[in-house]
């Protein structure tokens, strides 16, 4: 071998030596970057089976997982598991780091809907997305600030809404399911209201969703932009003393998740 083709094949084992380091690399990059893994178990009632069938074709918060999974760095993989568990309830458990969906916290809300509106089939089918893709975001906010151990974010409840509402509004698609998700809320605690003493269903760490936390949620929206969400005041969905304070809110609240999450963006 001369010296030019020695240094030739020197040259090309080091080019493919570097080019398997770039590999093992990117390979333990691509490892360590942990994710929202959703999942859905087969129910095994009729009940849980439908819900199954609609939330497992949902695309939304697969692709809303996967857009939070590749901004925000995690020390584990945050597993999202639906299930058929007839408990009524969603919730994060922080001994597990897991959440647990059932398809009948889902259900209840959807023939909550379905009782109170006539809807064609295609039109629940997407209010039933909707709620769904919000409470696993509300869950989710649960679990980042135990996973990430993010500072005092207020009442962790509203924290949880603010996280997945936020997360919502920064998606195209997201806020048009948020804004389904919370007309549905709305027209709940009217009907709730006319039914007084009608079961409040209690979803999320034992605490429901109250009315409350609706206008917190509401006003957050129209404060993200109060010109294009100028509807929800002018049919009533926002009192016009709290929309004064919309923007403001909206505009702090980013602020403290931004600060919150700032050493874990990628
Ligand atoms: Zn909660």
């Amino acid at each position: 071998m001369s010296y030019k083709q020695l240094q030739h094949a020197v040259w090309i084992t080091l080019l493919i030596f570097s080019l398997q380091s770039c590999a093992l690399l990117e390979k333990d990059t691509v490892d360590a970057r942990h994710k929202i893994v959703v999942s859905y178990e087969t129910a095994q009632t009729t009940t849980g089976d439908a819900i199954f069938q609609i939330v497992k074709e949902g695309k939304d918060l697969e692709v809303l997982s996967d857009a939070l999974s590749s901004r925000i760095r995690m020390p584990q993989d945050l597993p999202v598991v639906f299930k058929d568990l007839k408990v009524y309830n969603a919730y994060y458990n922080p001994q597990e780091k897991n959440i647990t969906m059932d398809y009948w916290v889902i259900a209840y809300f959807a023939n909550a809907l379905y009782n109170m509106t006539p809807l064609s089939d295609e039109d629940l089918i997407e209010a039933v997305e909707n709620i769904s893709t919000f409470i696993a975001l509300h869950e989710t906010g649960h679990a980042f600030i135990d996973l990430l151990s993010l500072p005092a974010l207020g009442n962790e409840e509203q924290a949880a809404d603010e996280f997945a509402t936020l997360q919502l509004l920064q998606t195209g698609q997201g806020d048009k399911a948020l804004i389904a998700a919370i007309t549905f809320f709305s027209m709940y605690y009217q009907n709730q209201n006319q039914q007084p003493g009608t079961n409040v269903i209690q979803y999320s760490d034992e605490h429901p969703l109250d009315i409350q936390r609706y206008y917190n949620i509401v006003s957050l929206i129209y404060g993200s932009n109060p010109a294009k969400y100028e509807f929800l005041v002018t049919q009533g969905l926002l009192p016009e003393a709290r929309a004064k304070r919309s923007e403001y809110d909206y505009q702090e609240k980013t602020q403290r998740w931004n600060e919150a999450l700032a050493d874990y963006i990628r």
